[in-house]
């Protein structure tokens, strides 16, 4: 697999190639084909193995697909993705803002501990992607501060550490607030824990490790 072979808009593999990106790294190969249809992925990958990239580029390239087709009249977010770590959801947004740069698509990083006020400012204008930790998005949710109901990815990063810092319900209430998601799965190991937690919420995954 080449990016050339996934028919990314032209802008978004103009800044792939303008960032040095130029062959997929081995998760990026098995993921994207699969993330790019609709399918669920359960990926067990590390940092440096290119894992952002494999589902920022599919949530970036549908975004752009489903705001030109106008799909969607308004601006509430499409995708989601869930870091157990503040500083993470920060890098995540980073990468995102980089890879989108010139393209319909607006971020908002949605963490604890950054004022309130502002997230959703930044989300009543209209956003593509919420990045963020669990418990600022459910305070959000539960004040009707951001609507989900076009959320229509979501991907749940280093599933791990989101467990062990007892993430889990809040994650299940997120998935719960979302219509049909596709879902991606992330995590370093995938021990029989994070194993039945991703069976309760996948559909039919496809399972990736590299
Ligand atoms: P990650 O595993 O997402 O934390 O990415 C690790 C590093 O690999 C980051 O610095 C990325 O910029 C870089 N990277 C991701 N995909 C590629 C690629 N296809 N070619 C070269 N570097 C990449």
């Amino acid at each position: 697999l080449e990016f050339s072979n996934c028919k990314f808009n032209p802008k978004l593999q103009d800044n792939l190639t303008s960032a040095g990106y130029e062959t997929p790294t081995p998760v990026q190969m098995q993921a994207l084909p699969a993330a790019l249809k609709g399918r669920d992925v359960l990926v067990s990958a590390d940092t440096g193995s290119g894992k952002t990239l494999a589902f920022l580029l599919p949530i970036i390239s549908k975004s752009c697909m489903i705001r030109m087709w106008h799909l969607s009249e308004r601006a509430h977010p499409l995708a989601i993705v869930l870091a157990p770590t503040r500083e993470l959801a920060a890098q995540v947004e980073e990468q995102a803002k980089a890879l989108a740069k010139g393209l319909p698509f607006k971020t908002a990083l949605v963490v604890g501990g950054d004022a309130m006020p502002q997230q959703i400012y930044r989300i009543k204008n209209g956003v593509e992607l919420i990045v963020g930790t669990p418990g600022r998005l459910i305070d959000l949710l539960s004040k009707h501060d951001v609507s989900l109901e076009d959320v229509c990815m979501l991907v749940l990063d280093e599933v791990d550490c989101m467990l062990e810092r007892g993430f889990r319900d809040q994650v299940m209430q997120i998935v719960q607030a979302l219509y049909q998601p596709q879902i991606m799965l992330f995590s370093a190991t995938i021990p029989p824990a994070i194993e039945s937690f991703a069976a309760t919420i996948l559909k039919q995954p496809l399972l990736i490790s590299a």
